[in-house]
């Protein structure tokens, strides 16, 4: 009797372990086995792509995150009937947090620039067909924009924004990188442990990623790249919207004392802790210059950037 008891205690031992030994190996595929998905989606004048690492197909999170990128975009938005559109046609109102928020790392980078970066640049826009049509300004039409440009005039009464006539805002400079950062937040928020945000060049990670720094005047070429852990890189470059017209080359970044495109630089790459800092940053020091540009990221402390001249490239042509 006894010894058919003991038995009883090996076999079903046995299946206990190899019960045990099941589901550990099912726990181990579960965190060795996973695979990157990837979705990509046109917002905010560019392409969105974003990578998850997960076991399973990440379609909650994927859904998330181009609510939110698409939700920035609606606000944002100087085309269209969102709230910054609103706003530029003169409506007085409430803005929303988003808005607000984006508004205040604006005027921030406007004084940290000395005027350099600033939002209020959009009858400036404006007065280049926002760089759509190839049409250039002439010196009337600049230098009536420009009088209109100068972000310490925004005003805050309570939450509603107050601008004086005819000023407009264009937040193109940092929405993207806003957007980046408040994507990254919600994966992070789901408990997404690896993961890449990229808004046309404005990128955002959650764990270790290697990156290329496009080359500026080789289309699909990389210049350079480097390894990127939980942060934010932002590019500015002259050769996102250009056109080449009577043999001069003009572009989207303009600079708020000539009202012109600046033109000492052709990119500059930035790596912060913020996505909307990494990108307001890199537009202003695209407009600063190199020296200028230096002297502000060694004041915020930012110790990884890249800057490129047009004397560096000057004998490669623009990309077409
Ligand atoms: P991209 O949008 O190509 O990534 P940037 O982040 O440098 O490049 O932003 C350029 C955009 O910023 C322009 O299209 C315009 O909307 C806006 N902008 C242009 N000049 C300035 C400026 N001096 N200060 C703030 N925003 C600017
Ligand atoms: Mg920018």
């Amino acid at each position: 009797m006894a010894k058919r008891l003991s038995k009883v205690n090996v076999s079903s031992m046995r299946r206990y372990i190899y019960s045990g030994l099941f589901v550990a190996t099912l726990i181990l595929l579960y965190f060795v086995r996973t695979k990157e998905f990837e979705r990509s989606a046109f917002y905010m004048d560019t392409l969105w792509e974003v990578k998850i690492v997960s076991h399973v197909y990440p379609k909650r999170a994927f859904n998330r995150v181009f609510t939110v990128i698409a939700h920035i975009d609606s606000l944002a938005n100087v085309f269209g009937d969102g709230e910054l559109a609103k706003i530029n046609s003169g409506h007085r109102m409430k803005v929303s947090s988003e808005l607000k928020e984006m508004l205040e790392v604006g005027i921030k980078m406007g004084k940290l620039s000395g005027g350099a970066f600033d939002v209020t640049i959009y009858p400036l826009m404006k007065c280049w067909h926002f760089f759509r049509d190839q049409y250039v300004p002439t010196d009337s039409e600049i230098l009536a924009a420009l009088q209109r440009v100068d972000y310490r005039k925004i005003e805050f009464r309570h939450d509603t924004l107050v601008l004086p006539e005819g000023y407009g805002i264009d937040l193109g400079g940092l929405a993207k990188g806003y957007a980046v950062e408040s994507a990254i937040k919600v994966l992070k928020d789901m408990g997404v442990r690896r993961a890449l945000v990229n808004g046309g060049g404005e990128i955002g990670v959650i764990g270790s990623w290697k990156i290329g720094i496009r080359h500026p005047r080789q289309q699909d070429e990389i210049i350079d790249t480097f390894t990127l852990v939980d942060a934010y890189v932002a590019t500015s470059g002259d050769y996102e919207r250009y056109f080449v017209k009577n043999g001069k080359y003009y572009h989207h970044i303009l600079d708020p004392r000539t009202g012109l495109p600046a033109m000492e630089l052709v990119s500059v790459t930035v790596v912060d802790t913020s996505g909307v800092w990494a990108d307001a940053i890199a537009t202003a020091v695209f407009v600063l210059g190199e020296d200028k540009g230096k002297k502000l990221l060694q004041q915020l402390g930012i110790t990884r950037y890249w800057i490129y001249t047009r004397e560096e490239f000057q004998n490669l042509e623009a990309p077409k």
